[in-house]
């Protein structure tokens, strides 16, 4: 049994799942949020829910968004046919702090990763090559994260849109080698994408 109160056990082991969060983080959370005012519990817990009710996934680029297509999609100022693919929706705020990037995005929720058994099917791609099999784009710049999932993704990316006869081009190696770009500066990461390669 126990040693909380099951309305606590039960918050501490939803904290747990949080990426992160281990046992003792888990219990200054809940025991944090036991403390706080019933608006800010409220407002806590109205946040999760909405978060979940009120978001989805961009249909044209897979970006988190409240507004389909979102708001990179719909913006006339940017040059629809240059899009940057990268792993998760938290990268494109790596690239939009560079200031230097005017092209769109494309977000595949994930790598090729056959050590955990995910394979190409896994990922969102075929909204990509549907952009760019319908002759909407002029490059795709890779921007996978220097890792060996990101690297063997991007090989494989590659090979799959250069059969459709588009321009493909990897990001420099400015991004040290096993990193993620999401923690990269901002100097580097313009430098990454200036210095891009062609496959
Ligand atoms: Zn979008």
């Amino acid at each position: 049994m126990s040693r909380f109160a099951e309305p606590m056990a039960r918050l501490i082991e939803e904290l747990k799942k949080l990426p992160g969060i281990g046992g003792k983080s888990a219990q200054r959370l809940a025991f944090h949020i036991l403390r706080s005012s019933d608006d800010d519990a409220e407002a806590l817990a109205s946040a999760v829910r909405d978060l979940k009710a009120q978001l989805r996934l961009c249909s044209i680029c897979n970006n988190i968004t409240d507004v389909d297509p979102c708001s990179y999609c719909t913006n006339p100022t940017r040059n629809h046919r240059l899009v940057c693919v990268v792993e998760e929706p938290t990268n494109i705020a790596a690239i939009e702090k560079t200031k230097h990037f005017n092209g769109v995005y494309h977000v595949l929720h994930g790598t090729i990763s056959p050590l955990h058994g995910v394979g190409p099917e896994h990922l969102r791609i075929s909204n990509l090559t549907r952009r760019v099999d319908a002759g909407e784009v002029d490059e795709v710049i890779l921007a996978t994260n220097p890792t060996i999932e990101g690297e063997a993704t991007a090989s494989y990316l590659a090979d799959a849109l250069k059969k459709l006869r588009v321009k493909v081009t990897r990001i420099a190696t400015g991004v040290p080698a096993g990193s993620d770009i999401e923690y990269t500066d901002e100097v580097t990461m313009h430098k990454a994408i200036e210095g891009r390669r062609e496959l």
